[in-house]
């Protein structure tokens, strides 16, 4: 598997919360193409364990653990078993979310469903960074990456739990640049546009030719759709070395999207 020329992630060991589906799926599935040494974490342990057998070339390159990322403890432990397992944590994709069913006007919006939204896509992110940290503070090295979404650069988009849970995670990753950086921490957002997996489908109540339809219809970016690959070969390129000077970044991958006023919703 790992027959890249040129492999951005060798001896890069890195943890993606959310891993068993959609983007973070994908993204496991390159950065171990790139010689990373990954750790799924995520609550759909079939899924995740069965994509951790289609990825894994028997030297130890990838595992799933269990891990609610709204639990202290999960994620404590997550961390532990990258470092105890390689020794060390470069990178902490904080990546799992949930869309909620909270409705789009606030005359409707359920109290319990908006906080549960901010539990995991809020909280959640939290709780990741701040043990990511505690590793990478005393290594003087790594990366933290969060998947917000162009809900955080639009108003109006979807519902207010996601839309400010999504403003909240740009918020937190200023933060952490601010604070991280003079311990050689980078810390970025990607913001993707729309991309038909289980959690978008799921939040528009289609399925997923209906969704890519959908998105196709409001593109700006004509003849192309985007896809959770593309979402990863972000993550590569920001988790790499390459990226060695970018922190405190949103990069919006939106095919333009989110400077137009059109609405998918
Ligand atoms: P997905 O449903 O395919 O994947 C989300 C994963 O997160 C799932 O595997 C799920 O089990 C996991 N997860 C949910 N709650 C969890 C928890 N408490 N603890 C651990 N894992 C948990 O959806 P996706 O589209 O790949 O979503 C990934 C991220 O991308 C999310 O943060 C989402 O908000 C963001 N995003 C998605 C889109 C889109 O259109 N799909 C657009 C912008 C941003």
């Amino acid at each position: 598997m790992n027959n890249n020329k040129f492999c951005r992630l060798e001896g890069k060991v890195a943890i993606i919360t959310g891993g068993a589906s959609g983007i973070g799926a994908a993204t496991a599935k390159l950065f171990v193409q790139h010689g990373a040494k990954v750790i799924i974490a995520d609550v759909q342990d079939e899924l995740g364990q069965s994509l951790c057998k289609t990825l894994s070339t028997n030297n130890n390159n990838i595992h799933y653990v269990h891990c609610d990322v709204t639990c202290d403890s999960d994620v404590k432990n997550v961390v532990e078993t990258a470092v105890s397992k390689h020794g060390k944590l470069d990178i902490m994709y904080n990546n799992a979310g949930i869309s909620g069913r909270t409705g789009r006007s606030i005359l409707s919006s359920d109290n319990d469903s908006f906080k549960s939204v901010f539990e995991v896509n809020v909280f959640g992110y939290f709780l990741g960074a701040k043990h990511a940290a505690k590793v990478m503070v005393p290594a003087k090295r790594g990366v933290i990456l969060f998947t917000a979404s162009v809900a955080s650069i639009l108003g109006g988009e979807t519902s207010h739990a996601y839309a400010v849970s999504k403003h909240a995670v740009v918020g937190l990753m200023k933060n952490l640049c601010v604070e991280l950086g003079e311990h050689g921490i980078r810390v970025n957002c990607i913001s993707p546009g729309g991309i038909p997996t289980p959690m978008l489908n799921d939040a528009l109540k289609m399925n997923e030719r209906e969704t890519e339809q959908l998105l196709c219809s409001v593109a700006v970016l004509k003849g192309t759709v985007l896809e959770v690959e593309d979402i990863a070969r972000a993550a590569l390129y920001l988790s790499s070395d390459e990226a060695k000077f970018v922190s405190g970044v949103n990069f919006a991958l939106d095919g333009g999207y989110s400077v137009t006023n059109r609405s998918f919703n």
